[in-house]
């Protein structure tokens, strides 16, 4: 596969290929299809594996046609994982991938400033990357609203599980609409991480790395 081969927009592909990569990795290759074409998927990949891309470029496609769709308030894609340091690093590849359309990211975690956060949040994103608790305090305190919300992603959800966060991400889970596209990624695919699969996707399709 190559780029070529995900019918990417110019925009985007100007983007990819100013970041010099040759070729998608395996997870790229089998996930953008997939992630393309709407339906939920499992990602079983670990750091290295070139999977935040592989969810963010879908996402980007995504964004730009729901915008058309669908006016209003609060993100249209939400990117949950385990910590401030994956949070800052999804955040840059969006607003990466995503100047060509100028796309509003905001990264909103735990330990950072709520103010500034709830500040960016009510200026308007059409994506948020947060910790899970973070994210539901800034909704609580309607600092942001995930009505709107169409795709969500889940990162990292074996870390977010070892972390105790089972409860945060089952509760973000339930307050988006059901008829979402959920992308679930984990190293791992345990007991745990295959029921809240069972429990968060619709008909899910797998993909290892
Ligand atoms: P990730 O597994 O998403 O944390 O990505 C690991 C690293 O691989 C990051 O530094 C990415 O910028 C890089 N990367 C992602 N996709 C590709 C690709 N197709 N070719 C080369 N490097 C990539």
């Amino acid at each position: 596969t190559s780029f070529a081969h995900f019918s990417f927009d110019e925009q985007l592909m100007h983007q990819i290929r100013k970041s010099e990569y040759t070729q998608p990795t395996p997870i790229q290759c089998q996930g953008v299809p997939i992630a393309l074409s709407g339906r939920d998927m499992i990602g079983i990949a670990k750091t290295g594996s070139g999977k935040t891309a592989a969810f963010i470029w879908p996402m980007l496609v995504h964004i730009m046609d729901q915008k058309e769709l669908e006016a209003g308030e609060g993100p249209i894609a939400v990117i949950v994982c385990p910590t401030r340091e994956l949070c800052q690093q999804i955040h840059a590849e969006c607003k990466r991938f995503g100047k060509a359309y100028s796309l509003r990211s905001v990264a909103v975690y735990g330990g950072g400033s709520m103010w500034e956060q709830a500040k960016a949040l009510q200026e308007g994103a059409e994506i948020v990357v947060c910790t899970p608790g973070r994210l539901i305090d800034h909704v609580k305190k309607k600092a942001t609203s995930l009505q709107r919300v169409t795709y969500l992603v889940f990162d990292e959800a074996d870390r977010m599980f070892d972390m105790g966060f089972e409860y945060q991400v089952r509760s973000i889970a339930s307050h988006v609409r059901p008829d979402r596209q959920t992308l679930l990624f984990s190293a791992t695919f345990r007991k745990k991480i295959e029921r809240l699969a069972r429990d968060i996707l619709v008909d899910p399709i797998r993909v290892v790395q």
